[in-house]
């Protein structure tokens, strides 16, 4: 399911710009054009996370923030025109979880989402993935075939617990590569076909069965046989 945004932002035309990238990079996007508004918006529980302006006509991005902050956590990223010193402190003191200068670059606007929302903590919700005869039990690091034990490195751990996550859903290279990776990764893209291979290897082969597929020019998905 689509994360949702909500983007509060007086400017028109920029506004107008980053709801369009980041209805582009699949996000859902809400939008105010005033403080008020927005922490009505904020407040509401529809959203993943919060891009606050901090010159806003109604209730400055400041005073947002103080308010939004008494009653949800929710990842807020602050626009500030000003490179000021000042801004970025008392954001951050007021709970914001990062800030980015006007104009900025939309790749790293975008950027700093994906870590903004990796640093989520995760729902405590199912702690045991499975693929047919593969149980993965996340909170004690286990993964087993048929009831026996896999020994798996942290990445492979990662990048299996990832596909697990997605079963059933074709995953790209570059998806893989920014979900377990990060998103600040320097390297090739072919580390995921390296580790997907010692995955198969462990698993598929080790054990007769056949979980991990490649789509040609796609990328991999878990399926169930
Ligand atoms: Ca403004």
């Amino acid at each position: 399911m689509a994360e949702k945004i909500l983007l509060v932002e007086d400017e028109e035309k920029l506004a107008r710009m980053v709801e369009l990238e980041l209805r582009y990079e699949g996000y859902e996007v809400g939008k105010a054009n005033n403080g008020r508004t927005g922490l009505g918006m904020a407040l509401s529980g529809e959203y993943a996370l919060v891009l606050l302006d901090i010159m806003l006509p109604q209730m400055t991005g400041m005073e947002v923030l103080r308010r939004l902050r008494r009653e949800s956590a929710i990842p807020v990223i602050m626009l500030t025109a000003r490179d000021s010193v000042i801004d970025k402190v008392s954001g951050l003191d007021s709970g914001a979880d990062d800030y980015i200068t006007k104009p900025f670059a939309i790749e790293e606007l975008l950027a700093r989402i994906r870590a903004a929302l990796r640093k989520q903590p995760a729902a405590p919700a199912v702690q045991k993935l499975t693929a047919g005869p593969l149980v993965m039990d996340v909170d004690r690091h286990e993964v087993t075939v048929n009831g026996q034990g896999v020994d798996l490195t942290k990445k492979e751990f990662d990048l299996l617990q990832h596909l697990l996550e997605n079963k059933g859903r074709v995953l790209s290279r570059e998806v893989l590569l920014d979900g377990v990776w990060g998103f600040d990764f320097v390297g090739e893209t072919n580390s995921v076909d390296v580790y997907i291979r010692f995955l198969r290897s462990k698993i598929d082969e080790s054990f007769g069965v056949k979980l991990i597929h490649t789509v040609r020019g796609v990328g991999y998905v878990i399926r169930e046989e």
